[in-house]
């Protein structure tokens, strides 16, 4: 359709004021970042060496001693762990993420994956299979406790279990793995360890302590003047400077032990001297979870900056478990590494990492067609099993060249319009800077012999 066309004269006219937006007005409309909720954290590129290299030794060692990788979920039903780690604990009392889902039930994020490598157990029948079942997973635990350095809301774990076995050399495999995977991380550690016995010993034993604090209340803290009352046990790894000092004097469990669970301990510290890993026998070592029986153990990094935070890890037996969760009586023990503080104590301790592979050939183009060749070659000298970097964001060839030379990459390919048309490739050699040109299709073979 034509438009009809206009000859009016328009008066020029001077445009209205427009108020300039106040800069308050201004930040308004800029839209908000939402923030990292409290307690998170990312964790960035910089530090996945670290982590990587944590995961590597993990694996490792899991293949080592025949431990299989099995992967569990992050949401439980809360009841999951209210009867496993025990209504009057600090992580079910306070720490625990509990929610209600649309369908009624009360689930929870789950703060600890022992309980939930248990249940898996009983409702996958793994029991039928040959024991023990040695089982391992790594992932994400939250807790909602006050975040400080080393302590975060979600935080990761390896846990490894063996489920299914009574005697103590399964007590001091775990053990000997954990060690393994302190000191292969290039860690100094310290391992702590205690027997805790059997509910019955704990009982007695329990009724003694709480005889014994009742005239030095006034001493403890808040929280250990609770505890004397709600969980006694707990008093015994306050970290308060006070409530320590008290401690020094307690009646120590291992006088209340029965005799089988004092020569299992027996056995168990026997096996850690004949693979030579020292310990300290800590009569004060309780854990802070009901489940545990018998064996319990914690490594600490030796030197840790913050002294409240050093345990690595927390581990143990927890023979009576999988029978309160409503399976038949199953033995069984495990360890919980924390990585993210092992990371701490790694950057601490000045661990130095394996380097990583440094890059062979720089894969570099000008002009469209050469960039959509440059891919297809790095693609086929990845194939080829060669380690490549690349700036295919960028269009200028010096900036390539200067990123090449800055990450000392002896080698690079370069393709733009011409070569794509002749079907080449240049080669430069980054040290002498001479070039030649090789055919597109004898390029891998050619870079082949430079490395041979
Ligand atoms: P636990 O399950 O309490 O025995 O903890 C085992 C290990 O997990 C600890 O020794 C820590 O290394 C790690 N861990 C526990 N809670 C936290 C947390 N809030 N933040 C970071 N690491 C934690």
């Amino acid at each position: 359709m034509n438009m009809p066309k206009k000859a009016t004269q328009v008066k020029e006219t001077k445009p209205p004021k427009v108020k300039a937006p106040a800069a308050e007005d201004q930040a308004k409309k800029k839209p908000k970042t939402p923030q990292l909720v409290r307690g998170m954290r990312d964790i960035l590129p910089e530090d996945q060496p670290y982590w990587r290299r944590c995961y590597e030794v993990a694996q490792k060692l899991a293949d080592e001693f025949g431990f299989e990788r099995i992967e569990l979920p992050v949401v439980e039903p809360e009841e999951l762990f209210v009867r496993s780690v025990g209504k009057t604990t600090d992580i079910v009392e306070k720490e625990m993420y509990v929610f209600e889902d649309s369908e009624g039930g009360k689930l929870a994020l789950r703060p600890e994956a022992t309980a939930s490598f248990c249940r898996s157990y009983i409702a996958n029948g793994l029991m039928s299979r040959p024991q023990p079942q040695k089982l391992w997973l790594w992932g994400p635990m939250f807790r909602h406790d006050r975040p400080q350095a080393g302590r975060y809301r979600q935080f990761f774990q390896a846990d490894y279990e063996v489920i299914g076995d009574a005697s103590p050399v399964a007590d001091a495999q775990v053990i000997l793995l954990t060690y393994l995977f302190f000191t292969e991380l290039g860690l100094n550690v310290e391992m702590h360890i205690n027997s805790i016995g059997s509910p019955e010993d704990r009982s007695r034993y329990k009724m003694e302590l709480v005889q014994w604090y009742r005239t030095r209340k006034k001493g403890l803290c808040e929280n250990c003047q609770k505890r004397l009352v709600r969980n006694p046990l707990r008093l015994l790894d306050c970290k308060e400077p006070g409530c320590a000092e008290i401690r020094k004097d307690a009646p120590q469990i291992l006088d209340w032990l029965s005799t089988e669970a004092k020569e299992h301990f027996m056995h168990v510290l026997e096996y850690l001297d004949e693979l030579g890993i020292p310990y300290f026998l800590d009569p004060f070592i309780v854990r802070g979870l009901d489940y545990y029986t018998k064996t319990v153990f914690e490594f600490v990094a030796v030197g840790a900056q913050d002294k409240a935070q050093i345990a690595l890890c927390g581990g143990g037996r927890y023979d009576l478990l999988i029978e309160q969760l409503g399976g038949k009586p199953t033995p069984a023990c495990g360890v919980a590494p924390g990585i993210d503080r092992a990371v701490i104590a790694m950057k601490e301790q000045n661990v130095t990492l394996p380097p990583a592979p440094k890059p062979q050939i720089f894969v570099a183009q000008l002009g469209e067609q050469g960039r959509r060749r440059a891919l297809a070659l790095y693609n086929r000298l990845r194939e080829a099993g060669f380690v490549l970097a690349e700036s295919f964001a960028k269009d200028s060839l010096k900036t390539q060249l200067d990123n090449a030379n800055q990450k000392g990459i002896p080698y690079v390919l370069l393709v733009g319009q011409r070569e794509v048309m002749d079907n080449t490739v240049i080669i430069r050699d980054m040290e002498s800077g001479n070039q030649e040109i090789v055919d597109y299709q004898k390029i891998v073979n050619e870079m082949k012999k430079k490395f041979k």
